[in-house]
């Protein structure tokens, strides 16, 4: 689904990512793993159009989307997570998935083109969408509560929730398990397998916790020094010298 090839991003001299190559197949949960600073997140980045990379191709599906806008991307169903803005943080989390279709695909004047009557109906059915999204991911109960009020784990379930507002082919995750307290992850970690077999999202998943990376993704990909140092089964990597190696340094 998703070729990158030999790709860099460069920082002025430095080389965040040194020419990466590797493959994403459609409906896996590819984990994406490497020590601090080994270029995972620019290479996301790079990815999902936040950053235009220095050389090399990017391509979903057979077409070439090196450098495509985010916006563009999100068109096509690429979506990378992104925290909720400061901005939204007084929102309720219905609200928060309410916003996405529209605010994503950059349609800010649309409300003017139509009467009140139908801006009625798509708020309801908005709503709805949203209300479904909630039940599936087993946070109903947080509906109304202001999304600034969320825990860590429960602000990544509504992160996830936002990718399923709109039709999302291929999900980038950085992190997700950042400060999140097991039984979250746990929850998580079953939206994730569940979006993936139930809805056909192809996952790629970057985390440090390699209990939840172990039980997800198949395959799994390790970065270090801005290049895939190795691919397999989680099992299979985690007795590779070279990845030991690169964990705990030279
Ligand atoms: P990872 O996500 O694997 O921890 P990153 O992709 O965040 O690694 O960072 C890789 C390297 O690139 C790090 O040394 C980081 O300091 C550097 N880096 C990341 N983004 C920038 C930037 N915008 N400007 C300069 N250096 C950056
Ligand atoms: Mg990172």
């Amino acid at each position: 689904m998703i070729v990158v090839e030999d790709l860099h991003k460069h920082f002025g001299g430095f080389r965040a990512v040194d020419g990466a190559s590797l493959e994403i197949a459609k409906g896996s949960i590819t984990g994406l793993i490497g020590p601090n600073g080994a270029g995972k997140s620019t290479l996301f980045n790079v990815i999902a159009g936040v950053y235009t990379p220095t050389s090399g191709r990017v391509i979903m599906d057979g077409e070439d989307i090196t450098g495509l806008p985010p916006h563009e991307l999100f068109h096509k169903g690429l979506l990378r997570t992104f925290q909720i803005a400061h901005e939204f943080s007084s929102m309720t989390v219905r609200e928060n998935l309410m916003m996405v279709p529209a605010a994503q695909s950059g349609e800010t004047l649309w409300n003017a083109w139509f009467g009140r009557k139908r801006i009625a109906e798509e708020e309801r059915a908005l709503a709805k969408k949203a209300d479904e999204v909630l039940d599936f991911l087993t946070i109903s109960h947080l509906a109304d509560e202001r999304a600034g009020n969320l825990s860590g784990g429960q602000k990544k379930l509504l992160e996830l929730g936002r990718t399923m507002m709109v039709d999302a082919k291929i999900v980038f995750l950085d992190e997700v398990g950042a400060g999140v307290n097991r039984t979250l992850l746990n929850t998580i970690g079953d939206a994730i397998v569940r979006l993936n077999k139930e809805r056909g999202y192809t996952f790629c998943v970057i985390e440090h916790d390699m209990d939840f990376i172990g039980r997800l993704c198949d395959p799994v990909i390790v970065m270090a020094e801005g290049k895939v140092l190795a691919e397999g089964s989680a099992a299979h990597i985690m007795e590779n010298e070279a990845v030991i190696e690169a964990y705990l340094g030279r």
